[in-house]
């Protein structure tokens, strides 16, 4: 998943669910959604971010602290859970590279659907060049932005 699908999604469900929402409590919750890519600058791309046992105690202390720190463990959370249906997120890294996560696929013709889900199982990939297709991500940012704005200013 590309980073402004990460940014997205978190942010249309926090406008969608937030009585008075505000731009600096998206921004903050987009900057935590796309923070755990941060890896792909580490050996391993989902690595040391994407792991639960470092993401547990910052979720932990979000909750305890609340605001701002807890939107950003939020959006911290959303990427995790979007990453274990794209791919594979390694609950325990570093004490295991093994990382888990859940394919679905739909797949037929004009007679017959078909729905497949399979546990995928793998090592975190190594860091290598980047070559997203950002097209859609970048379309479904421009229409969280616009939600945003309308939102945020009572359009
Ligand atoms: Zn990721």
């Amino acid at each position: 998943m590309n980073p402004f699908e990460h940014a997205s999604i978190p942010t249309l469900a926090y406008l969608a669910l937030a009585h008075s929402p505000n731009l600096i409590s998206a921004l903050i919750l987009m900057i935590g959604a796309v923070f755990p890519d941060l890896d792909a600058l580490a050996k391993e791309h989902r690595s040391y971010l994407h792991s639960l046992l470092v993401f547990a105690p910052f979720m932990l202390l979000g909750w305890i602290v609340g605001g701002y720190p807890l939107l950003f463990v939020l959006g911290w959370a959303s990427h995790l859970f979007l990453d274990f249906f794209t791919g594979v997120i390694p609950p325990i890294y570093p004490l295991s590279r093994r990382g888990w996560g859940l394919s679905l696929r739909l797949w037929g013709g004009v007679s017959s659907v078909h729905f497949g889900v399979e546990v995928i199982e793998r090592y975190p990939e190594p860091r290598r060049e980047y070559r997203l297709d950002v097209g859609g991500g970048f379309a479904m940012f421009l229409i969280a932005l616009f939600v945003l704005i309308a939102r945020c200013t009572n359009l």
